[in-house]
């Protein structure tokens, strides 16, 4: 039995940075922006607040750009404070390189495995969709999505009958197939 299961965002992540008031290791999305266009350059942040304490801190993601070098749509989403951006720019390499933050996906995400039809059969052949970067244990997807405990998961590895080209063992983040032997 082939099946598709998916990984799904619930909500935003949470960002890993340091707050420079009260040193709380986590910040939220605040769900706005701030553009600051000064003649002919602009600057943008993203606003995130401290989980502990709510201080506000920005997350560059333009820095002294040419007006003209900015996409109008990325304008425009900018001063709508558009939430679908905040999602995107929290999960681009490049703004989580500049600002050296990551991102904490925990109680964030969750499995849809479509139904639990596949629990009855012996062989099913499963195909883990993610639709964003959420780094997550396959033995507990696993475990999770066909109701068994990840000792059970594990052994199962160990004996051969749970086979994947992807290593099993650590976290992955992006799609992967898998066939369970019971
Ligand atoms: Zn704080």
């Amino acid at each position: 039995m082939l099946k598709n299961w998916f990984v799904v965002p619930t909500r935003l992540p949470l960002v890993r940075r340091r707050c420079h008031a009260c040193a709380s290791e986590r910040s939220q999305a605040s769900g706005k922006f701030r553009v600051n266009a000064n003649h002919k350059l602009i600057d943008a942040w993203l606003l995130v607040l401290c989980t502990d304490c709510g201080a506000t801190a920005k997350l560059t993601v333009l820095e002294r750009v040419t007006v003209r070098s900015v996409r109008p749509e990325l304008l425009n989403r900018l001063h709508d404070n558009d939430p679908g951006l905040t999602a995107e720019l929290l999960q681009d390499p490049a703004v989580q390189h500049r600002n050296r933050i990551a991102l904490d996906w925990d109680d964030a995400w969750r499995l849809d495995t479509g139904g639990s039809d596949h629990l009855d059969h012996e062989v099913i052949d499963v195909s883990v969709r993610f639709a964003a970067r959420i780094p997550v244990r396959p033995v507990r997807l696993i475990a999770e999505g066909c109701g068994l405990s990840r000792a059970e998961v594990d052994r199962l590895l160990t004996e051969g009958k749970l086979v994947s080209a992807a290593r099993l063992s650590g976290k992955l983040s992006g799609d992967f197939t898998f066939t369970l032997k019971r």
